[in-house]
């Protein structure tokens, strides 16, 4: 079983952020920790989650995690423990985000037993950083992979941001030659979307932002995947790289359809054929949990073709890419002559190019 743990709380709305989130200056992390482990505890009866009972994953989302008490942190793996074994080579992820991290956070959270970090930076460019309404500088991300490393996390890996509006000028060459100068083990590298109700949704419909530009989006994504290229790296999937041996195995458990449990405000469940959420809102969450009333907000069971349109666009955003068989042989014959795709040992998978154009090639195989 790999599970997740939505930690809401953060410091401020970054202006990009749809996230569930709950801003605290101070964050309740013992009751937090408490009603975690009280759905925890609450899933264990549950059918689903008979056929897998050693924990392999954990992983400390948000929010940021980073901003929970290390003892509150501890008290939830042991929790964890407590109720079905957690496999000797457990990975457990914590997401930190920069100005969390101090000599004493990071030994607090390696003694919890975390030892794979995924450090929030985005940018290292600090007009960007005030434009995301990021709480850190990028002197604070450079300290803290060197702090991490000190406390002997093994595994680490940046966040970085692409496809900024073109006005705010971005230097991404920059950006994605400074990541790679820290060293890290991972890289996941998202293209920023604009959401309605953020604040760059506010400023985008005001004007006041432009619009993401399709080619800068293309040139960055196409620059990093030669980056990662020159240096060996795996582009595993389409927002995920690691060095030989880094790659994420929480994450890669989202595209080859392990089954997962989310806990948390909005945090989301997979077993063999049902997905649920819970609620969203943290307030409304933890009322849940303390009237006994249920987490879970909604669920679905997919049919046959929901579940193969799912398996498509899970399996080609990985390097793994899909069985060829799925989809039809003049389909994958366009998409290899236009260079969107290449088929090999009975495998499609998308190159570069074909996974800028993900979306439109599912639906062209639908
Ligand atoms: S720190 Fe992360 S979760 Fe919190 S507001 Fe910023 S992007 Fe959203």
């Amino acid at each position: 079983m790999n599970l997740y743990i939505h930690v809401p709380f953060c410091a401020r709305r970054c202006s990009y952020c749809d996230f569930s989130i709950a801003v605290r200056r101070s964050v309740p992390s013992a009751g937090f920790a408490e009603s975690v482990l009280t759905e925890w505890r609450g899933v264990q009866a549950d059918p689903g989650w008979q056929s897998s009972p050693a924990v392999d994953t954990i992983y400390f989302g948000g929010g940021t995690p980073s901003r929970l008490e290390p003892a509150a942190l501890a008290a939830i793996v042991g929790g964890v423990r407590d109720a079905r074994p957690l496999a000797p080579d457990a990975e457990i992820t914590i997401e930190v985000n920069p100005d969390d991290v101090s000599p004493a956070a990071a030994d607090g959270w390696r003694a919890a037993g975390i030892a794979r970090a995924s450090l929030g930076v985005q940018s290292f460019s600090p007009d960007v950083l005030a434009w995301m309404h990021r709480t850190h500088t990028a002197e604070q991300a450079r300290a803290a992979v060197g702090i991490l490393r000190a406390a002997g996390f093994t595994d680490l890996s940046l966040d970085l941001i692409y496809g900024l509006p073109a006005e705010r000028d971005r230097d991404w060459r920059a950006d994605v030659e400074e990541a790679f100068a820290l060293d890290p083990d991972h890289l996941s590298c998202y293209g920023l979307t604009v959401e309605a109700h953020t604040p760059l949704g506010h400023w985008t419909a005001r004007g006041q932002s432009g619009a993401v530009d399709e080619s800068r989006y293309a040139d960055e994504f196409l620059l990093l995947s030669r980056a990662l290229d020159e240096r060996g790296w795996e582009h595993y999937e389409v927002s995920n790289a690691a060095r030989p041996g880094h790659r994420a195995r929480h994450n890669s458990g989202y595209w080859t359809g392990t089954p997962y449990l989310g806990l948390g405000p909005s945090a989301h469940s997979s077993t063999a054929g049902e997905r649920r959420w819970n609620i969203r809102e943290y307030a409304a969450w933890e009322a849940a949990i303390a009237s006994g009333s249920g987490t879970v907000a909604g669920r679905e069971r997919l049919d046959a073709p929901q579940r193969r349109l799912e398996a498509l666009y899970l399996g080609l955003r990985t390097a793994a890419g899909v069985a060829a068989d799925l989809v039809a042989p003049a389909v994958i014959g366009r998409w290899v002559d236009a260079g969107w795709a290449s088929v090999a040992a009975g495998r499609l998978s998308l190159s570069p190019e074909g996974w800028l154009r993900l979306d439109a090639l599912v639906a062209d195989a639908s």
